[in-house]
């Protein structure tokens, strides 16, 4: 059962690479392009808090497994820190650290009052009953109660986190608080407060940021291809809007494999295929493909959509595309960078593109605290407006630094956030030049 041993700081990840090290080099990096005093960067490159929890869970088989949690809060001078949960084996102090980070710089991109926050378990969901993951999902809120609530710190569900995990979440937070909270926790089921939109929220802002690179790169969607690495909420999401846009999608990927086919694959299909609880790599109607070969496909668009590290020394040498968005977190080793940057492939960096997420999540904040809650039609509008900002701040920064797109990010969200720092005091003019 998941979770044999627990890992510490020391541990790096998925091709010995650490998160944590890669978001500081880049912020630092980032403070410097940007003529900033290294003051800057040193407030920066730490979460201003990190909680550690034990996490008892009685088992089917009547054992106890003690899992270890995590909720880490980065910044939180735009407003109260927010960030997902994630269940998954590799989850580690670094990883929660940096996913934190991210969060900071993607709300300051967007211009939403927030913070960054993320919390993660060391646990693989598959191997627990429901009945299991239940019982943790409550043990991990209940641990992580005094450090949550609407003005302090608000989760939202991850990798292997779902609407009805976020259900079981904001029940054990409003027992234990004895009233309803809904603005505790976003990404849950509607009928409890949750957004419209929202589930289909960081597909729709990952098409959208794909239509604004196509316009710049002057390419015709409706007669690109595609390529995915992860059919879960992101990935599938973003396979039915750019379905919806004609473009052709060749291949899919998920944890245990992926399927092809030249002629496109019917995307409907398969969403509803891995809607009854199939993984998408079972597919039958296409032919078998590896992870690292997809990456090598000819396709206009590769997405990667599932973990960290994915696109490195080893897959972006393969890579075609014209364009790579960055679906998941951290999906591209600096390594991997220096390659794409190399092949002049246009990069959507993850914390523009995978920003409809917390866009969407801010919006069902913003609905629980006035108890109103918006259409649709409107909550897309706004998503709208929010990418393109976000996706224009960025590509003016690139172009008037004549750096590539994910140093622009970086920059944008710095600027941001420096702003704040100033207007609270935190920082003196003197902060706002480089040391030199
Ligand atoms: P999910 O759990 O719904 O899906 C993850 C997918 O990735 C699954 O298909 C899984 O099989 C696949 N996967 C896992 N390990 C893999 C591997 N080694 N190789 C290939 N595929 C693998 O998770 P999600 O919510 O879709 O999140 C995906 C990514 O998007 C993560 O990086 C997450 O941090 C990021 N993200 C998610 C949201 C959100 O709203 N859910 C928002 C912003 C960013």
């Amino acid at each position: 059962m998941g979770n044999k041993r627990d890992k510490t700081e020391s541990d790096l990840t998925t091709h010995g690479l650490n998160p944590y090290k890669i978001v500081n080099d880049l912020l630092q990096e980032s403070v410097e392009k940007l003529k900033l005093n290294n003051n800057i960067y040193e407030i920066l490159r730490k979460p201003m808090r990190l909680l550690e929890v034990s996490l008892p869970v009685r088992m089917d088989n009547g054992e106890i497994q003690n899992f270890t949690g995590y909720r880490c809060q980065h910044i939180d001078i735009l407003g109260p820190t927010k960030g997902g949960i994630r269940f998954h084996p590799d989850v580690s102090v670094d990883e929660v650290k940096a996913l934190s980070i991210w969060m900071s710089l993607k709300s300051a991109i967007l211009d939403l009052p927030l913070g960054g926050g993320k919390g993660g378990v060391i646990v693989d969901p598959a191997q627990l009953s429901e009945r299991e993951l239940e019982i943790l999902s409550r043990t991990y809120i209940r641990k992580i109660t005094p450090i949550i609530g609407p003005q302090k710190d608000i989760p939202a569900p991850d990798v292997n986190t779902t609407p009805e995990m976020m259900g079981w979440m904001i029940d054990e937070f409003d027992q234990l608080r004895g009233y309803n909270i809904p603005g505790m926790i976003t990404g849950k089921p509607v009928i409890i407060g949750g957004s419209l939109g929202r589930l289909e929220a960081t597909g729709r802002g990952v098409v959208l940021t794909i239509r604004e690179a196509a316009e710049v790169l002057k390419m015709d969607l409706s007669k690109s291809t595609a390529a995915i690495q992860g059919f879960g909420n992101v990935g599938s999401m973003t396979a039915k809007f750019l379905d919806e846009l004609g473009v052709k999608i060749l291949s899919v990927t998920d944890a245990k494999g992926g399927i092809y086919k030249k002629e496109g694959l019917n995307i409907p299909e398969l969403i509803d295929f891995v809607k009854e609880g199939n993984l998408a790599s079972e597919f039958s109607e296409a032919e078998s493909i590896s992870n690292e070969d997809m990456f090598g496909l000819e396709v206009d668009i590769l997405i990667p959509a599932a973990i960290e590290n994915q696109i490195n020394k080893d897959t972006a040498p393969n890579i075609k595309a014209k364009i790579v968005a960055e679906a998941a977190n951290g999906p591209t080793t600096p390594e991997g960078d220096a390659i794409l940057e190399e092949k002049e492939i246009f990069v959507i960096p993850d914390i523009l593109c995978n920003a409809g997420g917390v866009t969407v999540s801010y919006f069902e904040w913003v609905q629980n605290s006035m108890n109103y809650y918006w259409s649709e039609k409107e909550i897309n509008q706004k998503l709208e407006e929010h990418m393109v900002f976000g996706f224009e701040s960025i590509l003016k920064m690139r172009d008037e630094e004549n750096c590539r797109m994910r140093q622009a990010a970086y920059m944008v969200g710095i600027n941001h956030i420096v702003k704040a720092l100033s207007a609270r005091g935190w920082i003196k003019d003197s902060d706002l030049t480089s040391n030199e």
